[in-house]
């Protein structure tokens, strides 16, 4: 997407294109990056949208000014200051509703500060706001023709928003980070009117794309879990080709151990069995099947291989270790913690698998992972904590 802002920003397209870049672009992405953000309940989308607007039309406006006068001056560098801030902001804070309170409480903070910068442009020679109109347009601009104060809020964001990437590994917090460097194409001074309106129009297009990549993401993904589920296995059976081996991975006694801890610890159980089948080797790819069922897929891997490899996670699961907290410990710390305090019982769980090949008589997607399913069932009549092929 920046490769694209900076083609459309910058190399020089026959005069239709740019009139089309111009006029109808942003107007494009703006109508549907509000439409999928009211759809889909996303605040911060509709919000930076708005943002983005407001510099757009601030900025169209800009184009005819004198760029030397104190209120061109003035209203640029506060643009360039404060659309860094504000994206930063949405990108690190929770997703809370639009028409809520705290949604709207945003949307006056975000109209106040174009109010201002209205009014710095409008007055500004008045004793109000002359001094911040000075303030504002006097800042030295030692790079980039950009104010200082600028650029530390360019980077400042840039990096908060890195942060919160490495934290969350979210498709939001990615596509905010790579706007706001699109959209720094605008904001920069010498940019032409054609430069402003792609990079503006391409960093909403960036939120809106990141929005339909999080939608997709939670369509393929299982929720608890973290692993690829259903919908995803579906895909990728179709995608098999030539030799594979496919196989189904089941807690075993699933249902007594929920009985006995309750259904959150049993969760924390499933999370961790899924993390663990999610870093099986040997070519392995683990699905989310459905309740504590799991499927792992060996593309191009015979069936010696892939039950040498399920062994070892099979293993490795017998092995760790549950700490289970005492549903009836106080909540309250006690004085004399030491001594009364319970020990966490302790306790392990197991997991059977059963895995086929595709071979002659099983010779689709379908047939292989109906065959795993028939060795997972003989891996439990043979008292479980196995894999059966
Ligand atoms: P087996 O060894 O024969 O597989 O016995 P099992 O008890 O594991 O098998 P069964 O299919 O009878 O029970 C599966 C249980 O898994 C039922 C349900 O309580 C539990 N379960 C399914 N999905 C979830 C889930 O998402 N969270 C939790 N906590 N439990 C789940
Ligand atoms: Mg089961
Ligand atoms: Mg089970």
């Amino acid at each position: 997407m920046l490769g694209l802002a900076l083609v459309m920003a910058f190399v020089s397209l026959p005069a239709d294109w740019q009139g089309g870049i111009r006029s109808i672009y942003p107007v494009v992405v703006l109508i549907v990056g509000l439409v999928l953000g009211w759809r889909f309940h996303r605040s911060r989308l509709l919000l930076a949208l708005g943002v983005l607007a407001l510099c757009h039309r601030a900025l169209t406006h800009l184009a005819g000014l004198d760029p030397a006068a104190l209120d061109a001056r003035a209203l640029q560098h506060g643009i360039a200051i404060l659309l860094p801030i504000n994206l930063a902001l949405l990108a690190l804070s929770a997703e809370r509703g639009v028409f809520t309170l705290r949604g709207l409480h945003r949307m006056v903070v975000i109209g106040l500060q174009a109010g201002f910068l209205l009014l710095v442009h409008r007055y500004p020679t008045t004793r109000m706001m002359g001094p911040m109109a000075h303030a504002l347009a006097d800042m030295p601009t030692p790079l980039l023709h950009m104010p200082v104060v600028a650029l530390l809020a360019f980077g400042g964001a840039l990096a908060a928003m890195l942060y919160g990437f490495t934290r969350h590994h979210s498709a939001t917090e990615s596509g905010f980070f790579w706007a706001l460097l699109i959209a720094m194409i605008a904001v920069w001074p010498p940019a032409s009117e054609v430069a402003r309106a792609a990079g503006l129009a391409t960093a909403g297009l960036t939120l809106v794309l990141s929005l339909v990549e999080v939608s997709y993401g939670m369509a393929f993904r299982d929720e608890l879990t973290g692993l690829p589920g259903r919908r995803a296995l579906q895909e990728a059976l179709i995608q098999l080709t030539g030799n594979y081996t496919i196989a189904m991975v089941d807690i075993d006694h699933f249902k007594k151990f929920n009985d006995r801890f309750g259904h959150d610890v049993g969760d924390q159980v499933l999370k961790m069995v899924a993390a663990r089948l999610g870093r099986i080797r040997g070519g392995g790819k683990a699905f989310r099947y459905g309740g504590e069922e799991f499927t792992v897929l060996f593309p191009g891997k015979d069936l010696t291989h892939a039950l040498e490899h399920l062994d070892t996670t099979r293993a490795e699961i017998a092995d760790m270790d549950f700490a289970i907290r005492s549903p009836g410990r106080p909540r309250k710390k006690p004085d004399t913690p030491r001594r009364s305090r319970r020990k966490p019982r302790r306790t392990r769980i197991t997991v059977s698998a059963g895995a086929a090949e595709r071979n002659n008589r099983n010779s689709g997607p379908e047939d292989v992972l109906r065959a795993s399913d028939k060795a997972l069932y003989r891996a439990k009549q043979a008292g479980r904590n196995q894999v059966c092929k």
